[in-house]
């Protein structure tokens, strides 16, 4: 099952990086698909607002991943955010132990995250945002974590 939104704006995909908040969980990994300027990292500074981070959200590009304090009330403690376009080896993703990293109350979302496992065996929702025309966005989410959280997506879906 996949459960998508049409966001005509930036701040229309932002809202739907915000309110994909209440359906995740700690140990969640969030795959974030779609080409360069689809609005991927668009949608992490939206997820990032939701989880009440403050400090400013860009693309991780020569770091690979970036650690954010999430704000009180979160559900989490901290978000990690990844970025594989710049990848090497398969190796260089497993290295981020991502999948180990979220165990410890976080949630991680990772750009490009199609191109590496970062997190085998972990339990992932997939984003994949595709162009439209003029600016509109098509996001949708779907992965094997999507069936788990079936009410809280139908309700993101229709918000
Ligand atoms: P990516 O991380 O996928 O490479 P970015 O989020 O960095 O993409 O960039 C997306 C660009 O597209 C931004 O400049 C943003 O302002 C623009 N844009 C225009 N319309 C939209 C929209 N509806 N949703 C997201 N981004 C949009
Ligand atoms: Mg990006």
């Amino acid at each position: 099952m996949s459960y998508a939104r049409r966001c005509p704006t930036p701040e229309e995909t932002r809202r739907a990086g915000a309110e994909l908040v209440p359906c995740l969980a700690r140990g969640d990994v969030v795959t974030l698909v779609g080409p360069l300027g689809a609005g991927k990292t668009t949608f992490v500074q939206g997820l990032a607002r939701g989880l009440g981070v403050t400090e400013r959200v860009t693309s991780p590009t020569f770091t690979l991943v970036r650690e954010h304090r999430c704000g009180p009330g979160a559900p989490v403690r901290v978000l990690h955010h990844a970025d594989l376009y710049r990848i090497e080896s398969a190796d260089e993703a497993l290295d981020l132990a991502l999948g180990e990293l979220v165990e410890e109350d976080a949630i991680a979302v990772v750009e490009w995250g199609e191109l590496a496992p970062v997190a085998p065996g972990g339990a992932t929702l997939t984003v994949t945002i595709a162009r439209g025309p003029d600016d509109v966005r098509l996001v949708t989410v779907d992965g094997p974590l999507a069936a788990v959280r079936a009410d809280a997506l139908q309700r993101w879906a229709g918000a």
